[in-house]
């Protein structure tokens, strides 16, 4: 059988420039804690993303859960089923409820007319989703929120880089989350990051990160390690250097999938962005008038070694800690319901090759012309 093609690859940049980070890091001694690395990635990054206020943390799901102690979020939040499950399990750990809300069948986030008629006395933010790095709708929820008086927590695990009416989507909500994690588009193997939008925001929340220690002998909150280490920063700012190449290759793979399953009936290609993106996923929706299923097509694909994955399926609104609630019914959810039966993310990652891209198309086409 032929090599697998995973739906993402890591990038690593050359080993050898990673060598004399390493080097540093042993001569000093200092692997955590705010050392140079980790205070340069934090400048670094701030710049590169157009943010002034970027907090480094060790993984995205504690970014999210400390972004909601940082706000003291109490009650219910209202957010989108259509999601990887970290997103509410960071709700749960902050012992809140989570209250799910239909997505707009356009940009698969939180649909904001639908988001009004979830509130109740209870509720006190507002957690959507970038999801694929699609920009949700920020102005109407922020309306929104301004006129209930919620907080907004962007989960922006998706939305690395990605610019929204000519600024960094990054730039809305009380607060944005990024996960670096292995399998997202910029990485520091483990690693995620709060963009707050003042110093006063970003004060609070280092001291979350690191225990609550504002210094030796002060501990000012409850805090908890989200600590990013030397290591990992260290990563991060070998990488930089090398996210731009990565994104344009991206971009390329982007614009060959769109140009060759424009033409295959039953395969509807998802949002088209108009400014800088990231190029983080490729989804597509296999609908009732391709041959055979999505899930058939996922299988075929299986029989190949095209690891291609079904995000976000099933809905996180049907795992067993969130279907008891009633805001998870799937009659409530039509629109994430009926997309999570259909979608389908292909491979896309710097260095997929031409061979692979040929057999990812040879599968599909070969699928739509069954009868
Ligand atoms: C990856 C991801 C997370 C979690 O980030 P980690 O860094 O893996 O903890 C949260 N939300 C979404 C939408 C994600 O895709």
């Amino acid at each position: 059988m032929s090599a697998p093609i995973p739906v993402t690859r890591p990038l690593l940049p050359p080993l050898e420039e990673f060598i004399p980070y390493l080097e540093q890091i042993w001569d000093s001694h200092q692997l955590t804690n705010g050392g140079p690395f980790h205070q340069q990635l934090e400048a670094a990054l701030a710049q590169y993303l157009g943010v002034e206020h970027l907090s480094l943390f060790s993984n995205g799901t504690l970014a999210l859960m400390t972004a909601i102690q940082a706000l003291r979020i109490k009650g219910e939040v209202i957010t989108t089923p259509y999601s990887f499950v970290a997103t509410t399990h960071s709700l749960l750990w902050n012992d809140l409820t989570p209250v799910f809300v239909d997505i707009d069948p356009h940009t698969y986030n939180l649909a904001p007319e639908r988001i009004e008629e979830a509130i109740t006395p209870a509720t006190t933010a507002i957690m959507p989703v970038h999801c694929y790095g699609i920009p949700c709708d920020v102005d109407r929820i922020q309306q929104i929120a301004d006129r209930y008086g919620l907080k907004v927590i962007y989960d922006a695990a998706h939305a690395f880089g990605v610019q929204h009416q000519g600024e960094s989507l990054l730039r809305h909500g009380d607060l944005s989350v990024l996960s670096f994690h292995a399998t997202k588009v910029f990485n520091t193997f483990e690693g995620g990051a709060i963009i707050s939008p003042d110093a006063k925001t970003k004060q609070r929340i280092d001291y979350l990160k690191n225990f609550g220690f504002a210094d030796e002998v002060t501990v000012v909150a409850p805090g908890i390690n989200g600590k990013m280490s030397e290591v990992n920063a260290a990563f991060g700012l070998v990488q930089l250097r090398h996210i731009d190449q990565a994104l344009l290759r991206r971009q390329r793979i982007d614009e060959r999938y769109r140009e060759v399953l424009a033409s295959i009936p039953g395969i509807r290609i998802v949002w088209e962005s108009r400014e800088k993106h990231n190029y983080a996923y490729f989804p597509v929706l296999v609908t009732p008038e391709f041959p055979i299923s999505r899930d058939a097509l996922y299988q075929r694909m299986r029989d190949d070694n095209i690891l291609a994955r079904r995000y976000f399926y099933p809905l996180i609104s049907t795992f067993p800690m969130y279907r008891g609630l009633d805001s998870a019914r799937p009659d409530r959810l039509p629109v994430a319901t009926e997309l999570s039966q259909q979608i389908l993310c292909l491979p896309i990652f710097d260095g997929l090759d031409d061979a692979q891209f040929d057999r990812i198309i040879q599968v599909i086409v070969t699928a739509s012309k069954e009868n």
